[in-house]
């Protein structure tokens, strides 16, 4: 038996596997050595200068930049994309609908996660994975109050179904000079819930969520669920567990606690499939637009498989493993991995 369910904030519809579990299908990743790795500690010289590198000093951070002179002692480098996709530099013509165009102007930039090539963001440590964070919230804080920036996505990409462009962890900051249609939908939801109720759609939905067959873990400041209409097979949701539409204003102590929650959930992704592909993504509120806002909250999609012709070409998602049973299994995993993480 299956059903078609709505998202909870957007018009999209899931085709959602309510009995069969399917034999999951388990992937390992081939190991590369990183010898032609060009993010690899060593070929800091042939990259662009660093914007910021962060690096550890008898326990504290410390933020540097590199000079001629590159920083040598790092644990991630926050560097402009060589492959830029937006560009400052472009011609600003315009046309027409149904050709209609506008120029892709914006900032690209790659952070290197680790120094380490084989480090994997399922089992990178704590101190790491905060690392990574701070640069993501730095730089989205400093991209938004850019001119003509509208949006700063912030994802982190791992294996080769998901897409990876280096095999070495990085994650990626891109720029928008518009307000992606997902946080758009998302925002106007948001909007019209609130004049019609005068409360947070997303915070009632987390609210009805908690202790039941989707939630999977809560700890301090978050909760991490698997969507009621995912578009991946164990796809999970980690939102704040109070209103806070900000990625870019939460606390130190709000980040420790964040880093806790996504990498028990992930070790726990890589308990069940061995080898998690994934596409991770921030959705966080628009700076410039203050009727825009959202909850912010990170999504994480798996790629158990590549997408067929009910999602290309319907835009519908056919999901094999109920959010049910995802988070069933999740759940038992990522308890486990959180005492590990935080056991002292
Ligand atoms: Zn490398
Ligand atoms: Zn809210």
């Amino acid at each position: 038996m299956a059903e078609l369910r709505k998202d909870y904030f957007t018009d999209r519809f899931s085709i959602v596997n309510k009995e069969r579990i399917l034999d999951l299908p388990i992937y390992e990743e081939e190991e590369d050595d990183g010898k032609d790795c060009p993010l690899c500690v060593g070929k800091e010289d042939t990259l662009p200068p660093a914007e910021f590198v962060l690096s550890s000093s008898h326990g504290s951070i410390i933020k540097t930049s590199d000079s001629i002179e590159r920083v040598k002692e790092w644990k991630v480098r926050m560097i402009p994309n060589p492959r830029s996709l937006v560009s400052l530099d472009v011609t600003q013509t315009y046309s027409e609908s149904p050709l209609y165009s506008e120029p892709a102007y914006g900032y690209d930039y790659i952070l290197i996660a680790s120094p380490d090539h084989k480090e994997k963001f399922h089992k990178m440590s704590l101190e790491q994975w905060t690392y990574v964070l701070i640069s993501l919230q730095d730089r989205i804080k400093s991209l938004l109050s850019k001119k003509k920036v509208i949006y700063v996505m912030a994802s982190i990409t791992q294996g080769k179904r998901a897409g990876v462009i280096y095999s070495h962890p990085y994650c990626r900051i891109v720029t928008l000079p518009r307000l992606p249609l997902k946080i758009e939908e998302e925002a106007k939801t948001v909007q019209t819930y609130k004049s019609e109720t005068g409360s947070c759609i997303m915070c009632d939905v987390i609210k009805s969520e908690l202790g039941g067959p989707r939630h999977i873990l809560s700890t301090d400041h978050f909760v991490a669920l698997t969507p009621w209409a995912p578009t991946h097979d164990f796809e999970f949701w980690i939102f704040p567990s109070k209103h806070e539409t900000d990625f870019q204003r939460i606390t130190q102590r709000e980040i420790s606690d964040c880093v806790k929650i996504i990498r028990a959930c992930l070790g726990a992704l890589a308990k069940i499939l061995k080898f998690p592909s994934f596409n991770m993504v921030i959705h966080t509120s628009p700076e410039k637009k203050i009727t825009k806002k959202i909850d912010w909250h990170v999504e994480i999609y798996p790629t158990l498989r590549a997408w067929g012709s009910l999602e290309k070409g319907m835009g519908i998602y056919e999901i094999q493993v109920s959010p049910e049973v995802a988070a069933e299994k999740l759940r038992q995993y990522a308890k486990r991995e959180f005492a590990d993480l935080t056991f002292e």
